[in-house]
């Protein structure tokens, strides 16, 4: 959205015409400032005041007409406060106005008001706020029976609207204030966009600044300047006014805030989510202020636009910044005599304590101070404060965190029938059905599991009927399941802390990693350099492996992709060596590389088993087995696989809504742009930090990988972390993996969009700087 206005041209001695040969008044004129009309006040000569307003060519006559309806409205509403009247001549509010250029304006009339500017009133006291606050929702009511087509006008002061920020971010080059205003934009969009539709709505006046507020001593005695009115969320009208009385009030602008919604609230009682999502509010219009002044003054240098409350915006943006939503909620919530909101469940020091007491010690948690995450939608979760975070490495909630339709499904599933799959039933067959369809021909026999560990233990075990050979190469650094069995297939596990060591029967091939490996490596090569060569070695040995397993792109190896051509030529060769190739797309599948559905498929290769989870549920325990005819048969030996939760009508009918809701809201064709997007600002972010050693991924599986120098390759993973830590506090969440933990990975919810990278990019750029 845009304002390029160009104020009409008039002199004063036309203004003095214009109100005498179209309004009927005789007097002076004097120029008014203004932002987009051309203001002029008019000393009659009768001693009254009015105001000559020329819209700029670019206003919508209707607009006008609303303003007018609205002034005429508020005269005959009965209220304490004065607004301006509307002149009419002959019943005419409206006149032409035109330049000696030939430019055509509209021309209006309204009585001028007397009074002190709120601006230049000083410290305004509780009870002039109060009554600010009072004197508003009474404007708001006698607005709520004024009915105009253009209430419904599309406007950059609409808070609704404010997203449009996102494209302007740039104009804010000091880091620090763009933190505020980034983060301002998250919490918008987490937390208000949302709720749009669920707050109460009307008309307000949109712009209640105290430049456009006259007091006299501890009252309200006048309001003007209708140009921004519109139909929106009715709690903006409030929260504009607190944001500009609260920079009167430096010391204690949350209190300054307080008292003005109290006083609305004595008239029109605002709801809980009004409340709540208040201080939000107020940094969104700072947001949008700062924004749009930083826009306009680079549109136009020579112009010193630094208004005076730009001071006071930045002061008060950082201050709600630092002090998070529910402070201030408990603040207007208190000042409104509500009751106060009893903590939900226990604190986070109660559960580190108490989960010490009763849970396995080899939990893991993420972050030195935890989270604790109380509600998550879509791409963002939810601290106990109510905090938005931007979740940059959940795969699991693969459509978005509790996405409607999946969470409808469950509960419509859940209280309908759930049982196992002895009884036949159509969600089973119909979910089987649709995945197979998302994959290549040769793949059509579906097992239902639980889990990913599951799903290749399963995996595993058909290997090893069909091929009767029990070896398995697997790549290095990769992990595959928390069984036994998979523990020894797993590197990562095994090589790590209280591993055992790599197990006779598991061959270790080296991870395909093209910016760790030594050259250039050309991908089916390599596969016969190492693959090849292993099971080469393994025929000699009399070991000949069942199975290949291996990620189709690597997770926790460190968000590797394979070299073009590898994965395709490793699984030929475990193939042509009588095994079976299984690619594990746990991490990877549905749609998460963008261009193709599965990995593999991205990479041209075509394996004998698939192993999928995460995803597939939204964070629902599932996971499958697809394979082909022949190994399915092969595997059906006598011995039943039952699986007791596996396939259950729950799960499946779960399934189903994660794949219509991939194909409705387009999250495959999303995971592609927006991951280029991201990964070409990676790129940029890594010429201005050398920290940045290589930038790699697919779609939305990225990793970014720190090096203390980008020559010797040193890992940096002190850095890794401590910008995972940085970005924490500034509402982003990541986290780091690889062999040596220096790997950012980035594979969020596909919701993630463009302004979510900009917003991510935005907090990586300043963690990277500060400690870089
Ligand atoms: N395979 C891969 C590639 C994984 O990343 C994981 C889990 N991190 C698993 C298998 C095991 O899945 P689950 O934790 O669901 O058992």
């Amino acid at each position: 959205m845009t304002d390029d206005f160009e104020l009409p041209e008039f002199s004063t001695r036309e203004a003095q015409a214009i109100a005498r040969t179209s309004f009927d008044v005789e007097g002076t004129a004097s120029p008014l400032p203004s932002y987009i009309d051309r203001n002029f006040r008019i000393d009659g000569r009768d001693g009254q005041r009015w105001v000559l307003k020329i819209a700029n060519a670019q206003t919508d006559p209707s607009e006008i007409e609303f303003e007018c309806v609205a002034m005429d409205a508020l005269a005959t509403a009965g209220l304490t406060i004065q607004t301006p009247v509307v002149r009419r001549v002959q019943g005419q509010a409206l006149r032409p106005a035109v330049t000696t250029a030939g430019a055509e304006h509209t021309a209006r009339i309204v009585t001028y008001l007397e009074g002190t500017l709120l601006a230049d009133a000083g410290r305004p006291t509780d009870a002039l706020l109060a009554d600010l606050g009072a004197s508003l929702a009474r404007v708001d009511r006698a607005l709520a029976d004024v009915s105009h087509p253009a209430q419904h006008r599309v406007l950059q002061w609409d808070l609704a609207r404010a997203a449009w920020i996102a494209d302007d971010l740039a104009h804010i080059g000091d880091p620090e204030r763009r933190a505020w205003v980034e983060q301002a934009l998250l919490q918008y969009r987490a937390r208000i966009a949302p709720e749009i539709q669920r707050l109460p709505r009307g008309i307000i006046h949109n712009d209640a600044n105290d430049y456009n507020v006259l007091v006299r001593g501890d009252r309200v005695a006048g309001l003007f300047d209708f140009g921004d009115m519109v139909e929106t969320c009715r709690v903006f009208e409030c929260v504009i006014a607190a944001t500009y009385a609260a920079f009167h009030r430096p010391d204690d602008p949350i209190e300054a805030i307080a008292q003005l919604v109290s006083g609305y609230h004595s008239v029109t009682p605002l709801e809980e989510l009004e409340l709540e999502l208040f201080a939000d509010s107020v940094r969104t219009r700072l947001a949008v202020s700062v924004v749009s002044s930083a826009k306009t003054a680079a549109a136009d240098p020579d112009h010193d636009y630094a208004s005076v409350s730009e001071a006071g915006a930045w002061r008060l943006l950082q201050i709600l910044s630092e002090c998070g939503p529910t402070v201030v909620r408990d603040r207007l919530r208190a000042a409104c005599e509500m009751s106060e909101r009893p903590r939900a469940g226990r604190s986070t020091d109660a559960l580190v304590r108490d989960r010490a007491r009763h849970l396995g010690p080899s939990l893991s948690v993420s972050y030195a101070t935890p989270l604790k995450i109380v509600r998550g939608r879509m791409q963002y979760l939810f601290d106990a404060d109510d905090r938005a975070y931007l979740d940059c490495v959940n795969n699991v909630c693969h459509v978005g965190h509790c996405h409607p339709s999946v969470v409808r499904a469950l509960v419509d599933q859940a209280g309908q029938l759930n049982t196992n799959t002895r009884y036949l039933g159509d969600a089973l067959v119909e979910y089987a059905e649709r995945l197979v369809a998302t994959l290549p021909e040769h793949l059509e026999v579906c097992f239902m599991v639980c889990s990913g560990s599951e799903a290749n233990e399963l995996a595993l075990r058909m290997a090893r009927t069909t091929t009767q050979r029990h070896d398995v190469v697997v790549l290095d650094h990769a992990y595959h399941g928390n069984t036994s069995a998979l523990v020894e297939l797993s590197p990562y596990k095994f090589d790590g802390r209280g591993g055992r060591g790599r197990p006779e029967h598991v061959h270790v091939v080296p991870a395909p990693d093209p910016y760790r490996a030594a050259a250039d490596i050309d991908g089916a090569a390599f596969a016969e350099q190492t693959v090849g060569a292993t099971l080469h070695q393994a025929a000699a040995d009399a070991r000949r492996p069942a199975a290949l397993f291996a990620e189709s792109l690597l997770g926790c190896g460190g968000q590797v992709v394979p070299p073009p051509g590898y994965l395709a030529r490793a699984f030929e060769l475990v193939r042509e060596a009588g095994g079976l190739a299984v690619a594990d797309e746990v991490q990877v599948g549905f749609g998460r590389v963008g261009t193709h559905m599965w990995a593999f498929e991205a990479q041209g290769a075509r394996p004998d088993i698939v192993t999928m989870g995460k995803p597939i549920g939204n964070g629902h325990p599932m996971a499958a087995v697809v394979t082909t005819r022949a190994i399915a048969d092969s595997f059906a030996n006598g011995m039943e696989y039952f699986n007791t939760f596996g396939g259950n009508p729950v799960s499946c009918r779960v399934g189903l809504a994660v794949l219509d809701a991939l194909q409705s809201d387009a999250l495959q064709q999303r995971a592609q742009t927006v991951g280029a997007q991201l990964q070409a600002g990676l790129r940029e972010l890594a010429t201005r930090h050398p920290l940045i050693g290589d930038v790699r991924g697919m779609g939305m599986f990225v990793g970014i990988e720190l090096v203390q120098d980008r020559v010797t390759k040193a890992p940096a993973a002190e850095q890794a972390s401590a910008v995972v830590q940085h970005c924490r506090t500034h509402g982003v969440l990541l986290s780091t993996d690889g062999p040596l933990h220096n790997v950012l990975k980035l594979k969020p919810p596909l919701p993630f969009d463009e302004v979510d990278a900009v917003l991510l990019l935005g907090a990586l750029d300043r963690a990277l700087g500060s400690i870089g």
